[in-house]
């Protein structure tokens, strides 16, 4: 792969860094990310890793845009109303970057069709907003070894974890999810709302670490969860423990 004079320009500023360079940069270029959720975290999610240059990306969300959405969506503009999110976030990812290949996936991501979907993504990153979703990605990513970079957000708190499926002893979801919500549905920005700052600031971490995974530089967020309190301004980096009797012992 050989750089345009226009694709130098665009990432200058990362191909300068001595832990990118040009072949950092070549790397996210010949990346793959499936975004799953066009919310509040998967928006800027969406717009940073398309700013980076990552080479393909997809976007799965099957819900129209509300404006209850607009306090954290911030992909998403006033006339947008009522479009379908998934392709209104990457007809914007076209303007910020038309160097990449987007994908729009109007759909709910179910357990029929998710290897349709994820197989030609790399990496999956998780900005859904209800855990059977969660556990849909976390089985798919242990189950095909796949990098998956979660994010969650409530009222004004968040969490990021990374899961390496391709290493041996990366815990999972499951590992420290054992208290499984009795609604498995249920979207917590709407029952108990969220300040859409939280949103902007765990995206920013998961893209961020996205970045990190495909980059190979860094202290790797694998195996541990990170505790955001916005209030308190807080940050706690917890390790996570691999669960003897968790199921995803089962599955190596
Ligand atoms: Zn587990």
């Amino acid at each position: 792969m050989k750089f345009t004079k226009k694709q130098i320009d665009r990432y200058s500023r990362q191909i300068i860094l001595k832990k990118v360079g040009v072949i950092g940069q070549k790397k996210l270029l010949k990346a793959s990310v499936l975004i799953v959720g066009a919310g509040g975290l998967g928006s800027p999610i969406a717009i940073y890793l398309a700013a980076l240059g990552i080479g393909k990306i997809g976007i799965v969300d099957k819900d129209n845009i509300e404006i209850s959405n607009l306090s954290r969506q911030i992909i998403f503009s006033t006339d947008d109303l009522k479009k379908k999110k998934s392709s209104t976030a990457i007809n914007k990812l076209r303007k910020i970057n038309p160097d990449i290949k987007l994908l729009s996936f109007n759909k709910k991501l179910t357990k029929k069709n998710i290897n349709q979907i994820a197989k030609n993504f790399n990496l999956i990153v998780d900005g859904s907003d209800n855990f059977r979703t969660r556990f849909l990605i976390n089985d798919y990513c242990l189950k095909y070894k796949k990098i998956l970079v979660s994010g969650a957000i409530s009222k004004f708190d968040g969490q990021v974890y990374t899961f390496n499926f391709s290493k041996k002893n990366s815990p999972c979801l499951r590992c420290f999810i054992t208290h499984v919500p009795v609604n498995l549905d249920i979207d917590n920005c709407e029952y108990e709302g969220v300040l859409g700052t939280v949103g902007g600031i765990i995206g920013s971490i998961q893209a961020n670490e996205v970045a990190k995974e495909i980059l190979g530089i860094g202290d790797t967020l694998c195996g541990y969860i990170l505790i955001i309190d916005a209030l308190k301004l807080t940050f706690r980096k917890v390790k996570l423990n691999k669960r003897s009797d968790c199921y995803c012992n089962e599955k190596k």
